[in-house]
């Protein structure tokens, strides 16, 4: 693989400009840190050029920060009152891929990386216009901004107003929505005074949501050449009430301009067969082999009881009701039989740490709640358990699935969002499916398919490994999704 560098080196076709708020490994807290890193390199492979904008922040390591070269730097103003913000442009690149930060400590010395929306409101409205000022100070003027979530939602915002008429406005821009739970809403005055944007935005097919509150996704939405989502079963279900967030009318007005393209993992970052993290790498030849003694190895270092013969239930997530906890929580003793044992990995509500906590200390040996952010047990569960639980209320795309049944770790998962265009269920007379699904938010319905799993892995371990090997011979890559977005790309020039 190749080093880190802080030059430039040019190639030739597309020239695609990546806005986000995080990208793995400098930043990441949840899924859309990994299409951040993913994504881009797989555009790259494709013949593209990328650049991928960030902020600064604090919290990325030293040991990324010292990859960084100084690019430039120059004063932009910002708010109504047209107040001046040093922009710094620090910049490294590995495997093709240029990374540009942001530099400036007012907005980016603190958090990790977000703080709360009264303050982070102010800071990306910052790094969205910032975003598009390093491109025209660079002189890299995209064929297309692709921009990420909420935080970077203003950017397609700005390019039609305050840009239009600059070099980098004959750019188009893509919107993607990685998770519509999150907005940035405040109150309108907010939004007018850090945006610097002008009064006639602030109305409903724009910012406004009611009387008092802006939102600055919804403005993006609007204002975006293309909307994309992370799965085409999202795309449908945000036009719907139950998962819309509020913007479910709004998106239907747009969805002529939404369509949906499922995420895949990076599969050189999870690699199974050449996992350091792993003490037995392994690949679709060698699973049912090896598996069992990544099973030990995981049990051991948990504390658990140490035998290859008992199912191992994995979770890797952020402890939030978005992830279908509260279904867990509810038949946890009843899922876990004596044959069972469970490992819990994530952080998030107090009410899911506590409840997981106490799991453990009520069946020492067979719970492991390891409440933490921790990427080394992430790749030992996935590549320790037998199945991977991912009974989630909603998931734009979901990339736990994705990297389990590429670690031959058998899915169970609610039937919604990219789980659903995912993973297709077990079919016991056919033998046909990659893991084991159910549809309604039901927590009896999340028992049901844990005992399938169960009772196949024990009773029925023929198709049970069939399954094993095909889920890692699926193809979870990158490549069919970015040929999608290429084409996406290309479908663009002509508008
Ligand atoms: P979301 O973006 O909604 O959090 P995804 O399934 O799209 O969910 O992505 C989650 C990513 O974060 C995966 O790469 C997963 O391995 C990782 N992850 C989640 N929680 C943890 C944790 N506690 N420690 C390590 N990795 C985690």
């Amino acid at each position: 693989m190749a080093e880190w560098k802080n030059g430039f080196e040019s190639s030739t076709g597309k020239k695609i400009a990546f806005i986000g708020s995080e990208c793995y490994p400098f930043v990441k807290t949840g899924g859309l840190g990994d299409v951040m890193y993913a994504l881009p390199r797989a555009l790259i492979r494709q013949g593209c050029e990328v650049r991928v904008i960030l902020p600064l922040y604090r919290c990325i390591p030293d040991k990324y920060k010292a990859l960084m070269g100084y690019r430039g730097s120059f004063m932009m103003d910002l708010t109504l009152e047209g107040r001046t913000f040093y922009v710094g442009i620090m910049e490294a690149e590995k495997d093709g891929v240029i990374y540009d930060f942001i530099d400036n400590r007012e907005f980016f010395d603190w958090g990790n990386p977000y703080t709360g929306l009264w303050e982070d409101i102010p800071k990306y409205c910052y790094f969205s216009k910032a975003a598009l000022a390093i491109l025209n100070y660079m002189d890299w003027i995209p064929d297309v901004i692709h921009c990420h979530d909420w935080q970077a939602a203003l950017a397609p915002v700005y390019l039609r107003t305050k840009f239009s008429g600059t070099p980098v406005g004959s750019a188009r821009s893509i919107l993607t929505i990685h998770n519509l739970r999150f907005q940035g809403i405040c109150s309108i005055p907010h939004l007018k005074y850090w945006s610097g944007l002008p009064d006639y935005l602030f109305n409903y097919p724009v910012f406004k949501i009611n009387d008092d509150e802006a939102n600055m996704f919804k403005g993006g939405l609007a204002f975006a050449d293309r909307i994309t989502t992370v799965s085409a079963t999202y795309a449908d279900e945000i036009q719907t009430d139950f998962y819309g967030e509020g913007l479910n009318g709004h998106l239907f007005y747009h969805a002529p301009k939404l369509q949906g393209i499922v995420n895949g993992i990076d599969v050189e970052q999870w690699n199974s067969a050449d996992d350091k993290l792993l003490v037995a790498p392994y690949s679709a030849a060698d699973v049912l082999e090896k598996k069992p003694e990544n099973k030990r190895a995981l049990q051991q270092r948990l504390g658990l009881e140490v035998n290859d013969g008992l199912f191992v239930i994995g979770l890797v997530s952020r402890l939030t009701d978005q992830k279908g906890l509260d279904l867990i929580d509810s038949v946890f003793s009843e899922m876990l039989d004596s044959s069972t044992q469970v490992v819990i990995l994530g952080t998030g509500d107090p009410r899911y740490e506590s409840s997981f906590r106490y799991y453990e200390s009520a069946n020492r040996g067979r719970v492991c709640a390891y409440i933490k952010y921790d990427e080394s047990l992430a790749h030992q569960i996935y590549a320790g358990s037998d199945v991977l639980l991912v009974p989630s209320l909603f998931e734009p795309c979901g990339l736990t699935q994705l990297i389990s049944m590429h670690y031959g770790t058998v899915p169970v998962v609610r039937e919604t969002g990219g789980l659903k265009d995912t993973v297709e269920p077990f079919n016991v007379y056919t033998g046909e499916g990659n893991g084991f699904t159910f549809d309604r938010y039901e927590a009896g319905l999340l028992l049901d398919a844990v005992r399938r799993a169960r009772d196949t892995f024990f009773n029925n371990r023929e198709q049970w490994n069939r399954i094993v090997v095909r889920d890692m011979e699926k193809d979870v890559s990158w490549e069919n999704s970015a040929k999608q977005y290429l084409r996406l790309y290309d479908e663009l020039k002509g508008i």
